[in-house]
């Protein structure tokens, strides 16, 4: 992974290679200037030229990918991976449990209290708290990125699959040259329609191939066009072949065990024109909108793109699938990206304590004192640190995460483990709380196989 540069006006400048970063720092010509992401200051230099780099995000909801592709002079490279893991589970759990509370407090024999319910105002754009911090932790990153690199241009994974192209598949062929396109956006929509489960059998022969089918085979003239497609699993699709589809319903019929029966019911639904109901496919993509619309407004060139291309430029380079690697092929130049990344940042959202002042017990009473100051001898739960211990049973150097306590000895969350009662006299202080904890870890999940195309060695 490039480390990001800026010059000494705090203008980014094109991120360099690691040996590269390490030589200005020896030589004294850089300072460091963040540590995550790692950042470095140019002591003398004042502008320079820099090449296109666009910022692609692939949203998930627990993970999600970041990349910085270079138009560099021998293609697209990524250059820079991260993941942000979002905490939705835990916005919703505090919001569950202030709501036990609050509702066993007016539940108590105490002074009538009007009730106050559905007295919200929801602005357009509105989104449940879980969701919105996935899109303020994008948010966060893409500004923070376009600060520190020199970013020209976004694109942002916002579909899952493109709707008009199913509708009107004529338009792929114009579009995009290879005009494969439409199969790719057909299988996401299919998966998603039939919830990743095979149509004719259910998930029964526990085959975990999925494949789009053609209800009438093509060898007997069945279209390609959506209306002809289901998801059915390898197993279910090779016994079918290109058997008519009453063939192979009486077939089943005959066989008649459970399987078969279960086959011959769900194809005789199909027929009759049954479909799987698509009613909250707009609301899955809601929080992908949000987030490209907070992109858009950060970095006016940027471009919303479907999850079936991306899965598709991933499929043909024969990248392995990780959020990063999906996120550096967003978008129409996402099928010829080298990766140039041996690790990737791992930002993990730790949000900013909690505004409650006292632990309840569980009905709801106090069940501790009213919390201290966050911050104590200057320190703040969050910051990141490091502890020269000289002597004792800490004795050494501790790198991470602290967790400030009243007294004074702090607890350090490091990457081998928690260290407790470290004095505040020891720590100090390497980057200020910003609500995350950082990471690094292998740009390619281990034991996966990768094609030439990949660049790994620095
Ligand atoms: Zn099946």
């Amino acid at each position: 992974m490039r480390v990001l540069v800026l010059d000494n006006q705090k203008q980014p400048l094109m991120p360099c290679r690691q040996a590269r970063a390490r030589q200005l720092l020896r030589d004294g010509k850089a300072a460091v200037f963040r540590r995550y992401p790692f950042t470095i200051i140019l002591k003398e230099r004042q502008g320079g030229d820099t090449q296109a780099v666009s910022l692609n995000v692939d949203p998930g909801s627990k993970t999600t990918g970041i990349a910085l592709v270079a138009l560099l002079q021998r293609g697209h490279v990524a250059i820079y991976g991260q993941h942000i893991v979002h905490r939705g589970q835990q916005v919703r759990d505090a919001l569950e449990s202030r709501r036990a509370l609050r509702r066993s407090r007016r539940q108590r024999k105490t002074r009538y209290r009007k009730p106050r319910f559905l007295n919200r105002t929801r602005t357009a754009g509105w989104l449940p708290p879980s969701l919105m911090s996935r899109a303020h932790n994008v948010e966060t990153w893409a500004k923070r990125l376009n600060r520190f690199a020199p970013v020209t241009s976004a694109n942002v994974e916002t579909v899952r699959f493109d709707t008009q192209l199913l509708e009107n598949p004529d338009i792929a062929g114009r579009a995009y040259q290879q005009g494969s396109l439409f199969g790719w956006e057909l299988r996401e929509y299919l998966l998603y329609r039939h919830q990743h489960t095979c149509a004719y059998c259910h998930g029964l022969t526990k085959d975990a191939v999925l494949e789009k089918e053609h209800i009438m085979p093509k060898a007997l003239g069945g279209s390609n066009r959506l209306a002809n497609h289901v998801i059915s699993c390898r197993n279910c699709n090779e016994d079918k072949g290109s058997l008519h589809p009453n063939v192979w319903m009486a077939l089943c019929k005959q066989r008649g065990d459970k399987l078969n029966l279960t086959r011959a019911n769900n194809m005789q639904r199909i027929m009759d024109g049954y479909r799987p109901s698509m009613k909250d496919a707009a609301s899955v993509n809601a929080t992908r909108y949000a987030v490209g619309n907070r992109i858009k407004s950060i970095i006016p060139n940027t471009q919303f793109l479907s999850g079936g291309l991306t899965k598709k430029n991933r499929s043909v380079q024969r990248y392995p699938k990780d959020h990063w690697i999906d996120a550096a092929c967003v978008g129409p130049n996402g099928s010829a990206v080298s990766l140039e990344c041996n690790h990737i940042l791992i930002a993990s959202a730790k949000g900013h304590g909690s505004r409650q002042m006292c632990l309840a017990d569980k009905y709801g009473f106090p069940r501790t004192s009213a919390k201290a100051s966050s911050v104590v001898h200057g320190f703040r739960t969050g910051d990141l640190v490091v502890a020269n211990v000289p002597f004792g049973k800490k004795q050494g150097l501790h790198v991470g995460r602290v967790a400030v306590r009243k007294s004074g000895y702090f607890n350090i969350q490091t990457e081998s483990g928690a260290v407790q009662g470290v004095s505040h006299k020891h720590c100090r202080i390497t980057q200020r709380s910003d609500g995350y904890n950082f990471n690094y870890g292998a740009a390619i999940p281990p034991g996966t196989k990768v094609p030439g195309l990949l660049a790994v060695a620095r």
